[in-house]
């Protein structure tokens, strides 16, 4: 099998792979590669969740993944520095549950008419490029739903429904669910101005379109964040293609949601 680690930029990451690939090493059923080209069939990633979002954006939609957590207990990655052994052990004897995450999938568009197909595990997030007001038409299925105005809104997978989307109060979606959650980031709700002001989970063939009034505006895409110029309309829906995890053990999403949030 061909392998791939992505590391978080640590020592303590660094060591782990280094240690990792000494327990792997002059095992033949296993080769470590480097780079998309050479399409590695898993890939470890070595950090926390925002290191998985790395590996993914890397290597996309073909390999499966795994993750070790050198921080914090996370929502993408599975064992602990310490069950190294048991993490070869398991690499070596167990067939994997693959279980995979939908993803967000958008395409924006520019007043000049250009398109650009995006996607992302967590979360499309836009906000003004300045403090000022972002201001946005939303429509559901075409049609007009409300006028926000506010700092910003959040278009979240159902993995990425515990990330920036449980900050602002968005509901946490167990990720064999598909669909897409669009929650707000400080809305102004007064008596010229209404939003919903609640979360909206949205089912698999439904679509939200965003229409843009503000010139430039922030746009994030799991890690990746940059400003845009000119955006007329942003398109979302549940994504077409999933990622694939690489499940060696049992660790269910809501043991990890009371770990995560409540018990530590
Ligand atoms: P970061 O600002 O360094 O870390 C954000 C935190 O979010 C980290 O603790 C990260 O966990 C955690 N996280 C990432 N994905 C998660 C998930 N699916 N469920 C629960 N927690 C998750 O940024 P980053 O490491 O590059 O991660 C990017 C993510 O940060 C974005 O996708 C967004 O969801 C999140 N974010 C959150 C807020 C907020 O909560 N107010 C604001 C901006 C961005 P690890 O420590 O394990 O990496």
């Amino acid at each position: 099998m061909k392998m791939a680690t992505v590391l978080r930029n640590d020592d303590y990451s660094r060591e782990m792979d280094r240690l990792l690939r000494q327990k792997i090493s002059g095992n033949d059923k296993f080769r470590f590669v480097e780079g998309k080209e050479e399409e590695p069939e898993l890939v470890i990633s070595i950090g926390g969740d925002g290191t998985l979002l790395e590996a993914v954006h890397e290597y996309g939609f073909g390999p499966q993944y795994v993750g070790i957590h050198t921080g914090h207990l996370g929502f993408y990655a599975d064992w602990h520095p310490d069950e190294l052994d048991e993490f070869v052990e398991a690499l070596n004897q167990v067939q994997p549950l693959v279980v995979e995450y939908p993803c967000v999938e958008c395409c924006i568009t520019t007043v000049s008419g250009e398109h650009h197909a995006k996607w992302a595990l967590n979360e499309l997030v836009i906000r003004n490029a300045s403090l000022s007001t972002l201001v946005t038409c939303v429509f559901i299925n075409g049609e007009e739903f409300e006028t926000f105005r506010g700092d910003g809104l959040i278009v979240s997978s159902p993995s990425g429904s515990t990330a920036y989307n449980k900050a602002v109060d968005g509901a946490i979606v167990h990720p064999s669910i598909e669909a897409i959650q669009l929650s707000e980031i400080a809305s102004i709700n007064n008596q010229a101005y209404r939003t919903i002001n609640s979360s909206l989970v949205l089912p698999q063939h439904h679509v939200v379109e965003l229409i843009v009034m503000n010139p430039e505006i922030m746009i994030g895409l799991d890690r990746e964040q940059a400003v845009w110029k000119g955006v007329r309309s942003i398109v979302c829906h549940v994504g077409r293609q999933k990622v694939k995890f690489a499940r060696y053990k049992k660790l269910p999403f809501w043991r990890r949601v009371r770990k995560s949030f409540i018990t530590g």
